[in-house]
């Protein structure tokens, strides 16, 4: 054998590191249009800092479902779409692939309400936000 483990390893780790290297350097894509030729496809839209900046908040959920409360009839009427605020904010808001559910279960609940219960909830997640942001990448991802 030409090279033990060892020095194949590393042949082979600096073989990868130089093809990245010469990748990089004369790629016509990088920044933000390679992350969109990666990601596009599986409906993952970029974030803006503002927007990543808001993320920490979206997930301060613990689960208390304070939220739900008074919301049995907006669940009935919407046939399915709309399962409960909570299971918005744990499950389809958290994947942005899943964005289009987010935001045709959001559209059961009135701004006002969002706002309303903005206040009631205990650690502060910020609903109507999170209703703009799902909203707008769904929007984006359809695109
Ligand atoms: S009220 Fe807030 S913490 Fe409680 S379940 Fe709803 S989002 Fe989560």
């Amino acid at each position: 054998m030409l090279f033990s483990g060892r020095v194949l390893a590393a042949v082979i780790l600096a073989w990868s590191f130089l093809k990245v290297l010469f990748a990089r350097a004369f790629s016509r894509k990088s920044g933000l249009a390679l992350f969109h030729e990666n990601y596009d496809a599986d409906r993952l839209p970029a974030v803006d800092p503002d927007e990543r900046a808001l993320m920490p908040r979206f997930s301060r959920c613990i689960a208390c479902g304070r939220c739900d409360l008074g919301e049995a009839s907006r669940i009935a009427r919407s046939n399915g779409a709309y399962p409960g605020l909570m299971s918005v904010v744990l499950a389809s808001s958290r994947s942005m692939p899943d964005h289009d559910a987010a935001a045709l279960a959001l559209d059961h609940v009135p701004d006002e309400v969002l706002a309303a219960k903005e206040r009631e909830c205990p650690t502060g997640v910020p609903f109507v936000e999170l209703a703009r942001f799902v909203r707008a990448k769904a929007a984006l991802s359809r695109a």
